[in-house]
């Protein structure tokens, strides 16, 4: 197959590279059609029938057969066999039957990284190889990256994923450049993709609202979910619903496996060091509150001050607020530009040795601005204070690597990147999780109990008291899959493209003023119009099937920096079009005209 990608001269045939695609995107779970796949050989598992209206094309004791987790001998070390440090496996845990804390099941033990142990889900699709084979042949081959962007490339309805003539990402260009001085590292050649098709995979996104095609432009506030996790859902409460780490039966290692198969996900996703630095919570609002909590609670004292930038979300402040009041803290913020872009000379002036902690967001959920968080960090560092990243806004846009970034914890949010509400991330350095008191207390975090005294597990577990939302945790290991196999970089990439496309054209909106205009963004594009609330434009665009959020999106004291209490929040994500662009523009551009019918 992989000879009749390229001609005699070495370029590829696009013919063979679009047939090649339309057959890796038919057999996508969510796009399947039995009557698309060539051979029930060829798939992952393939030794049952595919089922009628089914993604799954085998049956959950296939996948889970010499798998099961052995919980006999809770005792037991297993091996290090991955490198990452998941060898010990801790004592068993009293009132609650299992193992926990530093976790192992002898699934992962035995196989680490077996693709044959995969749920359907994670395995990688028929021609995916060659595919992925064909297209580094082209990035390597074309000088594409100079094009030029042209968005009626990308609104084409191409019947292949992969467009030639899109511009590619190449390392040359991003890779850890510190384009945006953050440790958000973009970068590898990666294809372009075609958002036509991306599409389809969310099942939201063909709703109809008010008569109208929905247009859901309200993704800071949260995204929509592709229908595999969707499915990974469905499929946990179907085959899989346990209590995990808790029984010696096999529905408890397929929900054990399930939920820390998600762990090492977000992991890798993010770039930790070891699954262990994962602590699953319910989102940014109550990472932060635990860290505010356990960390700040035990290691913060009267006097010591706390930074802060103008640009926080709400759950950025509150959280040390109620400890400053505590504890008799100082809270200092990091001022704006008219731009929305922090002035680093002013928050040099503000550490200190009294500086014991700054928190900040990577990208304003208000502005979009993104923060220069490399350097953030190494300032604070030097002062000698611990950083805590609010990756709330960036996780779905820009590529995380908290090893490069160094922040001491970095916290999200599932919902904001395509997966369910009710699950987030803490990720911690490991050696300052486990030097921190615990959070909560309940079963599951505690390796032993007294009515005397109580000994805590390491981390994740010690910050995971009590049965957490594992089916959502699974969900999210599921959206990381989806995000990873577009590619962050090109999800960047497209975006970047769309919002630069959005605010050229909404610019040109008369008595329309832009808030937030610094050079380094992403996503999101506030906005009031002369004549209108913000009220007024939110109300208008919904009748028009438009969602954008209007208000004060959670960031009171950054919109008041602008002299405004509110603003209309157009939000982008990378299944957005310009098409869709070009409708909002029309209907905020005609609403002056619609006044009368409108609003009298
Ligand atoms: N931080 C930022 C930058 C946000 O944008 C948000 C939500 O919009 C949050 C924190 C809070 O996230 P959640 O409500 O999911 O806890």
């Amino acid at each position: 197959m992989s000879n009749a990608i390229n001609d005699p001269q070495g370029l590829p045939d696009v013919h063979a590279l679009e047939k090649l695609a339309n057959a890796y995107f038919s057999a996508l779970p969510g796009n399947y059609n039995a009557a698309d796949v060539p051979s029930a050989e060829l798939l992952p598992h393939s030794n049952n029938q595919i089922q009628e209206n089914s993604t799954f094309t085998h049956s959950p004791s296939a996948i889970y057969q010499g798998n099961a987790i052995d919980l006999s001998d809770p005792q037991t070390s297993l091996p290090d066999s991955n490198g990452l440090g998941l060898g010990h496996v801790p004592k068993s845990t009293a009132g609650s039957g299992g193992p926990s804390g530093n976790f192992n099941t002898a699934k992962q033990a035995n196989n680490p990284f077996n693709i044959s142990s995969l749920l359907p889900f994670e395995a990688d699709q028929p021609y995916e190889k060659e595919l992925q084979k064909a297209l580094a042949s082209v990035s390597s081959y074309s000088p594409s990256s100079q094009l030029p962007f042209n968005p009626s490339a990308i609104l084409s309805e191409n019947s292949y994923y992969f467009s030639s003539g899109i511009q590619f990402v190449t390392s040359a260009d991003t890779q850890n450049s510190g384009r945006y001085g953050n440790g958000v590292v973009t970068g590898k050649s990666q294809p372009s993709f075609n958002v036509n098709l991306i599409r389809n995979d969310f099942p939201l996104l063909s709703e109809q609202v008010n008569g109208k095609p929905l247009i859901w432009l309200d993704n800071a506030a949260t995204t929509q979910k592709p229908r595999q996790v969707i499915d990974r859902l469905n499929y946990f409460y179907a085959h899989e619903n346990s209590n995990i780490h808790r029984a010696a039966h096999e529905l408890a290692a397929r929900s054990t496996d399930a939920y820390e198969g998600a762990r090492q996900k977000v992991q890798r996703f993010i770039n930790a060091r070891s699954p262990n630095e994962i602590v699953f919570v319910r989102g940014t609002t109550e990472a932060i509150n635990l860290v505010a909590n356990s960390w700040g609670d035990e290691y913060l004292q009267q006097g010591d001050e706390i930074i802060l930038t103008h640009l926080e979300h709400h759950a950025n402040i509150v959280p040390w607020q109620l400890l400053a009041k505590k504890k008799g803290l100082k809270i200092r913020v990091i001022p704006v530009d008219d731009d929305g872009q922090l002035l680093l000379d002013e928050y040099a002036k503000l550490l200190n040795p009294r500086t014991k902690l700054v928190s900040f967001t990577l990208v304003s959920n208000a502005l979009g601005t993104i923060t220069p968080a490399k350097q953030i960090v190494a300032m604070a560092h030097a002062a000698g204070a611990k950083v805590l990243a609010d990756g709330a806004q960036s996780v779905s846009h820009i590529r995380t690597d908290v090893q490069a970034l160094d922040a001491d914890w970095f916290v999200f949010s599932g919902h904001k990147v395509f997966g369910p509400t009710g699950i987030g991330i803490l990720y911690g350095k490991e050696d300052l999780l486990n030097s921190t008191q615990p959070y909560q207390g309940g079963g599951n975090m505690i390796e032993d109990v007294t009515f005397e005294h109580t000994q805590f597990h390491q981390a994740p577990a010690r910050f995971e008291a009590g049965t957490g939302n594992i089916a959502d945790a699974v969900g999210l290991g599921a959206a990381i899959d989806y995000v990873q196999k577009i590619g962050i970089d090109n999800i960047y990439q497209y975006e970047h493209y769309l919002l630069d496309y959005a605010s050229h054209k909404l610019a040109q909106i008369p008595g329309l003023r832009p808030i937030g205009t610094a050079p380094d963004k992403t996503s999101v594009l506030s906005f009031v119009l002369d004549g209108f609330t913000t009220a007024e434009v939110g109300e208008a665009l919904s009748r028009e099937g438009i969602a954008v959020r209007s208000g004060h999106h959670c960031a009171q004291p950054i919109l008041r920096r602008f002299g405004l209490e509110a603003t209309v929040r157009p939000s982008l994500a990378f299944y957005n079009t310009c098409a869709e662009v070009d409708t909002l523009v029309a209907v905020v551009g005609g609403l002056k005209s619609a006044k009368q019918i409108y609003f009298h």
